[in-house]
């Protein structure tokens, strides 16, 4: 499989309840690699742009207040098949029926309060990552 690489963001809820580390222990035991990662309190306009697909949705607005609501912590992982590993350990979007064992069964609240972001495939994980990172320098390690 390929070596890829994905946005992860760790949203306003987790950043709140102190599991950075908890949750990037996760990231490394799956051997994903933290090849860049910031702290940043996104604005709104920043958040409406990031997740400009979901703007016809009916949780779009609900979502940019929680996205603003406090900081989140935005790394990019490195890794074979990162993006599909990063879902993985993501667990499924409503926390209430993430497999045991995922970030979201394990830290987050709600559907809408869901502890992390990952991108779902290759074109917008390109995407996101130029979106945080542009003109990111790179890390062998
Ligand atoms: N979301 C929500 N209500 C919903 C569906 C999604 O608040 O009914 C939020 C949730 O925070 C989710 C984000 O919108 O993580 C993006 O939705 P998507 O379906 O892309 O889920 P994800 O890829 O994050 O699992």
């Amino acid at each position: 499989m390929a070596i890829e690489r994905t946005l992860s963001i760790i949203k306003p809820d987790a950043v709140a309840k102190n599991v950075i580390g908890k949750i990037y222990d996760r990231f490394e035991q799956a051997g994903l690699k933290i090849i860049a990662s910031k702290m940043a309190h996104l604005s709104q306009s920043e958040a409406e742009q990031f997740y400009s697909v979901h703007k016809e949705r009916p949780f779009f607005k609900d979502l940019v207040s929680f996205m603003i609501s406090g900081p989140v912590m935005i790394q990019v992982l490195q890794g074979e098949g990162a993006i599909a590993k990063n879902r993985d350990l993501m667990g499924a979007t409503d926390p209430k029926k993430a497999e045991k064992g995922t970030i979201r069964a394990d830290f987050a609240d709600s559907i809408d309060a869901n502890a992390v972001h990952g991108s779902d495939a290759p074109e917008t994980a390109a995407v996101e990552v130029a979106f945080f990172f542009p003109g990111m320098q790179v890390f062998n390690r």
